[in-house]
């Protein structure tokens, strides 16, 4: 049994324009020990899909239809006590985008970490300092952290102690909305190394989702890339960075800065479509330079273009994609 499989996702905003479809009919499965990256722009419905994995979607949105099956059962049918009880940090856990700034100011490290080792396990204070100093040292840190208070941590500590946070209940999927996007590229390094020791560890589960490729370059075992609520292309890490087939995979592999390569850097013209009233067929037709007549009218099927490897977009169709 897969340890995630997505199915025919929708999850909307109900606004005052109109239902925003933020993600729109989206599938994927994630085995156990798997990492799995999304990438795509702002306002692609990445972090969107990553709250519906959680059963967490801020209203004025919600699940609307599909399944989000972990362990076989269906989260997307559940309400939010058994959501609590059952799933989050249990099961799932997220570090959402910027929590190393929303970290308790006036509790001590010790305590933050503490609280859901008590409050889910039953666990004794002492209990939980042995398991707190544990998980410090998994993240690179010592028990000198357990009574310091956010404020006396630097950015590359504070992430860290996020992160074990997210490990404490030992869940076996984590989900990393933009883990380092505020960090400077040396602190960004040292920690996309402590998850990669953390996946070796805890033979878990992770989703990375992130606007920047070159993150997930490295750690994803899988790569969904999506556009406008919908995944475009889907494979092996190598199958999307070594050899990307929907246009627009190509164009943010292209706009990606390279030191040794005599490539120019390009762009993707234009901005990403109003998810409340989107392009009809392709969504992606009024960015693309290879646009044709049926890509305006018709919605492109997500097709494997070799095992694995799955592409939505009519010139796949054209070179005989499989359903
Ligand atoms: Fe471009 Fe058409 Fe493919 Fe969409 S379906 S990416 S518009 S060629």
């Amino acid at each position: 049994m897969s340890l995630l499989e997505v199915k025919n996702l929708k999850t909307y905003y109900y606004t005052l324009r109109g239902a925003v479809r933020a993600v729109d009919n989206v599938s994927l499965t994630l085995q156990k020990g798997e990492v799995l990256g999304i990438a795509g722009e702002s306002g692609c419905g990445k972090s969107t899909l990553a709250w519906s994995l959680i059963g967490y979607v801020p209203p004025p949105g919600r699940i609307v239809d599909g399944n989000i099956l972990i362990d076989g059962k269906d989260i997307a049918k559940m309400d939010e006590a058994a959501l609590r009880k059952e799933i989050r940090w249990k099961k799932v856990s997220m570090i959402f985008q910027g929590a190393m700034n929303a970290l308790t100011p006036v509790f001590t490290i010790e305590d933050q970490l503490a609280e859901p080792l008590i409050v889910h396990k039953g666990y004794t204070k002492e209990e939980a300092r042995e398991e707190i100093i544990k998980l410090l040292k998994a993240v690179g840190l010592d028990e000198s952290f357990l009574k310091r208070y956010p404020h006396e941590l630097s950015g590359g500590q504070k992430q860290r102690i996020v992160i074990a946070m997210a490990l404490i209940l030992h869940p076996d999927l984590v989900i990393a909305d933009e883990p380092t996007t505020a960090l400077d590229v040396i602190v960004q390094a040292q920690i996309m190394n402590l998850f990669k020791e953390v996946k070796k560890k805890y033979n878990i589960g992770m989703i990375f989702i992130t606007h920047d490729l070159s993150i997930i370059a490295e750690i994803a075992d899988k790569v969904a890339i999506m556009y406008a609520g919908k995944i475009i292309e889907f494979g092996t890490s190598d199958q999307v960075f070594l050899n990307p087939q929907h246009p627009y995979t190509q164009g943010l592999l292209k706009s990606i800065p390279r030191i040794r390569s005599k490539e120019k850097i390009s762009w993707i013209p234009g901005v990403p479509p109003d998810l409340v009233r989107p392009p009809a067929g392709c969504r992606f037709h009024p960015r693309c330079p290879y646009a044709m007549d049926i890509c305006r009218r018709e919605e492109p099927p997500l097709l494997e273009v070799e095992p694995g490897h799955y592409v939505a977009c009519h010139l796949i169709a054209g070179k005989g994609g499989k359903k």
